[in-house]
């Protein structure tokens, strides 16, 4: 049995995320969101279904800007922002952290470790918020990028975080064929929480570049 998290970035959207999450629930397979927390307020509803469906709710920050480039009251508030709201959205402590474009500070590393979250990069992209994506051009990249323990970064929502007009719609359209292609190659969607739990318990070091732990 081969292992693959399956992770989408930028959201919630409500033209996108809603038709994702209903493919998940119909080929049972588990998710982790990384959203922006300006687009989990304005959607409280998606973040309670996420929840109630069994997926995992990451912080990518609250506006997605580039941490390299705000300054340390904004960072430090921004954590707190994040850390505020997933409290309230969901009644759990937030546990992961995805910075927008994976672009790290020594700030970030601070904030990760006081909040005691986990941050999480990603090994596989398809370039699924390219204006020339196409639902095959996605398909094409996860087949040939993808390996065992991959986490996968796709992408529910991003015109407002630099990605094309309409681009979701085609990573859920290629979804739709590499779901039940990596399910023929014996491949298993785990949950955030079973990556990590994995990587700890056979100490997976080529995996551990994704994390940084508290
Ligand atoms: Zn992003």
């Amino acid at each position: 049995m081969k292992d693959i998290v399956l992770t989408f970035d930028d959201g919630p959207d409500s033209r996108y995320t809603p038709v994702l999450l209903d493919l998940l629930r119909y080929e049972n397979i588990p998710a982790a969101f990384f959203v922006v927390g300006n687009h989990a307020k304005a959607h409280p509803d998606l973040i309670r279904r996420m929840i109630d469906e069994g997926h995992t709710i990451g912080s990518h920050t609250m506006t997605h800007k580039n941490l390299l480039l705000s300054s340390p009251s904004y960072i430090h508030d921004d954590f707190a922002a994040c850390a505020a709201l997933h409290k309230n959205l969901t009644g759990e402590p937030l546990h992961y952290f995805r910075p927008p474009w994976g672009i790290n500070t020594p700030l970030t590393g601070k904030y990760v470790r006081k909040y005691g979250l986990t941050q999480v990069l990603w090994d596989v992209m398809a370039q699924d918020w390219e204006a020339q994506a196409s639902a095959t051009s996605i398909v094409e990249k996860i087949k040939t990028r993808v390996f065992d323990g991959a986490v996968l970064c796709l992408h529910d929502a991003g015109e407002d975080t630099g990605g094309a007009k309409g681009a979701p719609m085609k990573m859920i359209e290629s979804l739709i064929y590499i779901i039940p292609w990596l399910k023929s190659q014996g491949y298993h969607f785990i949950t955030l929480d079973q990556y990590i739990e994995g990587v700890n318990a056979h100490d997976i070091p080529q995996r551990k570049k994704n994390l940084l732990w508290a």
